[in-house]
């Protein structure tokens, strides 16, 4: 499977993880891989569209993005659905390797 995108993880903050945050901001947040610079873009897809697969709520199928830094296009694939700190500790030890990537 080619695709002219990257994927990158996405994390969609609901519930208590977005308890400070105006609940009309509906955000899927992200770090480009190329770049490392931290973006995020309005949910588009319902929450309906969120399963639960190893251990998370996640959008497979994803969305697309461009970095508004590189310009490069991006697909954010899985989107990750976190509501709580359980989840969101979680969510740091499974993808951390993914989000240390860009770093180095
Ligand atoms: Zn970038």
């Amino acid at each position: 499977m080619s695709r002219s995108s990257i994927e990158t993880v996405g994390v969609r903050y609901t519930g208590w993880a977005a308890l400070n945050r105006d609940p009309l901001e509906d955000w899927v947040e992200y770090t480009c891989p190329h770049c490392g610079t931290q973006g995020h873009k309005a949910a588009r897809r319902p929450r309906s569209e969120y399963h639960f697969t190893d251990g998370f709520v996640q959008d497979l199928q994803g969305e697309m993005s461009v970095c508004r830094n590189c310009r490069q296009s991006l697909h954010l694939s899985p989107i990750v659905l976190v509501h709580d700190r359980d989840e969101q500790r979680r969510f740091s030890a499974v993808f951390e390797a993914n989000l240390d990537v860009s770093k180095n």
